[in-house]
């Protein structure tokens, strides 16, 4: 949601006749989006709004800075009276107003200026101009939000509650998007499986996905996704609408029935594990991938032994593993938990473990078979080697045959001839023709 964010912020500047600089020293307006979902992330905005102040001033002689995002909506107030160098702070819905804010701060003879966005504000920043950054890749909201307080979280506290998009704009977007050339999106929202609730009185993201597949858009994606809202008739659309990738990130956060309780997640163990059920039966050889905190405060050892033993009961391709990360305003940011700093490492440490020998089993299925990847661009190691995803979202390691240029089999679906599964990726020969 945040880089959408950020394409969104560039393609408003974008139509105020800004243009993208290649570095910040060099920038007249520079703008951080920001995420306050975990601790670290807030540790580095500050460092990094901080450093702008020893930045060389760009030729026109005046910066400014601008916050955007959670943080900004968080912690605006702040902000402007701490950190002298910054002139604009927004909040997460306010994105139309910063071209307005920026001329009021150049106008404001340094004082700075902040734009909060209530409730029941009518804009969706997906109606903005949006700039972006792949021309076969889009990021496409349907709903922004979220009324699920799971206990740790800070999201419903700075997005605000669940807000829907138009059903017939967001197919039309998709629409316009394949007629440009995209060739997969991924429909973006902080809990999809609900879309539809709050706009039409019940959820249609089964509905959503079967008219996003009509308009011919080759691969469609979607994050995330909340297990109690992922009703069967998503899962029957899932399996009933080809450009369905063959692959789901469901976050479960724990294996623990009573953990999941104190997280607030409305789901047992036994819930996920007969809804991962139905997903594998309705789309046999599905790549399921999910979330899991570690150390949630009053997490036993017993508990964390569920969460390991759901990871490999379930067999999960991939997880992002986190170790729980205080929340100042959330409840659980009220518990007190006495387990040593220690513990909790050695437990997170022997989850990455087992995550990472299933995604090398997993990928031992795709030797020697033929995968269809998406190009995206060059390996930042090595750049002869080409990186795509295959539908399972696996990453695809492949050179370009010889006498084809690299850079114009970006974009491209190319098949690849699986000859070495590691863990993280897949590598082998392009096989075909690009198309
Ligand atoms: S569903 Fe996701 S975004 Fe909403 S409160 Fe829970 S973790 Fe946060």
């Amino acid at each position: 949601m945040n880089l959408h964010d950020s394409e969104r912020v560039s393609g408003v500047l974008g139509s105020c006749g800004c243009i993208e600089v290649a570095s910040p020293d060099e920038a007249d307006i520079v703008v951080f989006m920001t995420c306050c979902v975990r601790e670290k992330a807030d540790t580095h905005l500050y460092g990094q709004v901080s450093a702008m102040v020893s930045a060389p001033v760009p030729p026109s002689g005046r910066r400014l800075v601008a916050i955007g995002g959670c943080i900004a909506q968080r912690d605006g107030e702040n902000i402007r009276k701490h950190m002298k160098n910054v002139d604009v702070v927004f909040g997460t819905r306010a994105i139309s107003s910063l071209p307005e804010l920026l001329v009021g701060a150049l106008e404001g003879n340094g004082k700075s200026v902040q734009a909060d966005v209530s409730e029941d504000d009518p804009g969706f920043s997906s109606d903005l101009p949006s700039r972006r950054e792949t021309p076969w890749h889009a990021w496409v909201p349907i709903m922004t939000g979220c009324n699920n307080f799971c206990s740790y979280c800070i999201v419903p506290y700075v997005r605000g509650r669940e807000r829907d998009r138009v059903f017939e704009d967001i197919v039309d977007e998709v629409s316009r998007l394949r007629e440009d050339g995209v060739r997969e999106v991924c429909l973006l929202g902080q809990n999809v499986n609900s879309f539809g609730r709050q706009r039409y009185g019940s959820p249609r993201f089964a509905e959503l996905l079967r008219a996003v597949g009509e308009t011919g858009i080759e691969r469609i994606r979607f994050t995330s996704s909340h297990p109690k809202d992922l009703s069967p008739e998503t899962i029957l659309a899932m399996a009933e609408t080809p450009a369905v990738m063959p692959q789901l990130h469901l976050a479960v956060q724990s294996g623990s029935t009573r953990v999941l309780k104190a997280m607030n997640r409305h789901y047992s163990r036994e819930d996920y594990l007969a809804l991962t059920d139905q997903i594998k039966s309705a789309m046999p050889g599905i790549a399921l991938s999910t979330d899991i905190i570690v150390g949630f405060p009053g997490e036993t050892e017993e508990d964390f032994e569920q969460t390991l033993s759901l990871v490999k009961e379930v067999g999960f391709e991939s997880a992002f593993t986190f170790i729980y990360s205080k929340r100042p305003g959330t409840p659980a940011a009220e518990i007190d938990d006495p387990t040593p700093r220690e513990v909790i490492q050695e437990r997170f440490d022997r989850l990455a473990e087992l995550v990472a020998q299933q995604a090398f089993d997993a990928n031992q299925v795709e030797f020697s078979r033929t995968v269809e990847a998406l190009v995206e661009g060059v390996s930042k190691r090595d750049g002869d080697v080409l990186v795509g995803h295959s539908p399972k979202n696996k990453t695809v390691h492949f050179r370009a045959p010889e006498g084809v240029e690299p850079d114009s089999l970006i974009g491209k679906l190319v098949e690849v001839k699986v000859e070495e599964a590691r863990t993280w990726y897949l590598r082998g020969p392009m096989v075909g023709e690009p198309r």
